[in-house]
């Protein structure tokens, strides 16, 4: 089980706390009521929306991640700045706000097709344009 906070996450298993950067704080509170919105207009199965420091085990590879869906549970991960419990670094760098919701708008796509079918590319291109536009709004 997880505690997801405002500014950060705690994975209870290891005892691990995750701090969101603070920089990322202010467009992590856009993402969310943003993906509320494009879930209820499309009507996708989203249950939680959570920053995550990656969703699988850290490792190389996990670091280039930066998304990730459970489809049937409905739970779509972000990944963005935290810090590396060992080193107290902030990693990975900073993501452009546009590559975050490009990932959002990939992750909500999930929640309808899991696999990376035509079906899931033309929901993909339609939410893409519907979470640009929410975005400037
Ligand atoms: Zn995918």
């Amino acid at each position: 089980m997880r505690r997801v906070h405002l500014a950060g996450i705690v994975d209870k298993n290891s005892g691990t706390s995750w701090q969101v950067h603070p920089l990322d704080l202010a467009l992590w509170l856009r993402v969310i009521p943003l993906a509320w919105e494009v879930a209820c207009a499309h009507r996708l199965p989203l249950t939680e929306v959570r920053p995550t420091p990656t969703p699988g085990p850290y490792n190389r590879q996990s670091q280039k991640v930066t998304g990730c869906c459970y489809t049937r549970e409905g739970i779509i991960h972000l990944v963005l700045r935290h810090r590396n419990p060992e080193t107290g670094e902030w990693m990975p760098a900073a993501r452009p706000e546009a590559d975050v919701f490009h990932t959002l708008a990939h992750e909500l796509a999930h929640l309808e097709e899991a696999r990376h079918s035509p079906r899931f590319y033309a929901l993909l291109h339609t939410l893409l344009r519907d979470v640009t536009s929410r975005r400037r709004v």
